[in-house]
């Protein structure tokens, strides 16, 4: 395995920003990860596993570490005809999208709302993945990973790896286990997830899309948000969704409504939307809250800016440095906590931030 000395990072994150790693390598198999972490150990350095970069921001000073791209190739179906349910194993390296076409060119549901999330399969139960009223942990049956602390091969089912939202037992415990490989279990020839209220839209008077109607609508509406990766499109040049969903207790939504209303942040009959979510709580829109705290989709911050086409999405307008990124999400953080009591937490993980004064995100 080769492993480099100093480089850049920007290249392998879809944000493109960000210094270098002081040592990097790609692992292909187990081999691979065996190598780079005695390596690193022998020289006390932190280790950061990289997937496809789409979920990150790395610091201008870069990542004073081992960064280690995971590549682990190959689809393998577990359970073959006539079983009604698909039991599939991925590669950690596997391209995110190419898996989803895969399973929706063998008729195999559950993942085709999934559709166009760029990075990889050993990326997704990280994060737990979601969209469009799918998520990964859905139909993760079971994730093998690389346990750094035990080091050892360790099998996590579905409930050992404590899927939430945009969490999971692997963001928790962060830099411990490296997934390997994660089994799906999807079912053959089952009804496409269509519920979601943009696909509803979409659909208006089709009944029954199949799973591959349902993946090009994802498609075409992931495009017009700028939340399909296309390097033509520089809305696409971020990391995705930058800001969490606030979720907040009840009691809290009615303070924070009067707090809007009486501040005239909000009109007295203004509504602000809101969905329901576990354990009574309320899950409210941080593309809404951020639009209504002053700033509009394609707002410039320097090099840095919101994307033109969806609130949420914080850009790289060219040539953007890390700092210009982390000095708009303090800003947008600052006004909506001004606007309406509420923390917006970032959804990507931050690398080499030690010396910003806030705590590095892995
Ligand atoms: C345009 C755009 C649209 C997006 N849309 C969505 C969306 O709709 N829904 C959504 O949920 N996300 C979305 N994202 C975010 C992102 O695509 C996902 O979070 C994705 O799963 C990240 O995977 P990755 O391989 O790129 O991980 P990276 O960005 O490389 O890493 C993210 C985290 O996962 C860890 N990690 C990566 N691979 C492994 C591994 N093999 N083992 C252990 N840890 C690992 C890293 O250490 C890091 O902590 C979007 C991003 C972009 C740029």
């Amino acid at each position: 395995m080769l492993i480099r000395e100093n480089v850049s990072l920007a290249p392998f994150t879809t944000l493109g920003v960000g210094g270098p790693a002081r040592f990097f390598a790609a692992a292909s198999d187990e081999n691979h990860i065996a190598e780079a972490l005695s390596f690193a150990r022998a020289r006390s350095l932190p280790v950061f596993t990289l997937g496809g970069g789409s979920n990150l921001v790395v610091a201008d000073a870069g990542f004073h570490g081992f960064v280690l791209k995971i590549e682990i190739p190959g689809i393998r179906p577990l359970s073959a005809p006539p079983d009604a349910d698909a039991r599939i194993a991925v590669g950690a390296g596997v391209e995110w999208d190419a898996f989803v076409q895969y399973c929706v060119s063998r008729n195999l549901a559950g993942v085709e709302a999934l559709s166009g999330i760029p990075g990889t399969a050993g990326g997704a139960p990280v994060q737990n993945i979601g969209a469009y009223g799918q998520e990964a942990g859905e139909t993760i049956a079971a994730v093998h990973a690389w346990d750094t602390r035990a080091d050892k091969i360790v099998e996590l089912t579905r409930a050992e790896c404590a899927f939430a939202y945009r969490g999971s037992v692997f963001s928790a415990a962060a830099g411990r286990y490296i997934v390997l490989q994660t089994e799906f279990l999807l079912q053959k020839n089952g009804r496409p997830g269509a519920q979601y209220a943009d696909l509803r839209k979409y659909f208006a008077g089709s009944v029954n899309p199949s799973l591959a109607e349902v993946r090009s609508a994802v498609l075409e509406i992931r495009k017009s948000k700028g939340m399909l990766l296309d390097p033509n499109d520089s809305d696409s040049r971020s990391a995705g969704s930058f800001f969490k969903n606030p979720v907040v207790s009840r009691d809290e939504f009615a303070a924070l409504k009067q707090k809007a209303r009486a501040a005239g942040v909000i009109a007295p009959d203004e509504a602000i939307p809101c969905f329901d979510a576990p354990e009574g709580n309320i899950k409210l829109a941080a593309a809404w809250l951020i639009e209504h705290s002053g700033f509009s989709k394609g707002y410039a911050h320097g090099r840095a800016g919101i994307s033109k086409k969806h609130a949420l999405a914080l850009v790289n307008r060219g040539g953007a440095s890390s700092s210009e990124i982390v000095s708009l999400m303090k800003l947008i953080q600052e006004r909506v906590a001004a606007s309406f009591g509420v923390a917006l937490n970032p959804e990507p993980v931050f690398i080499g931030f030690e010396t910003w004064g806030f705590k590095e995100k892995r």
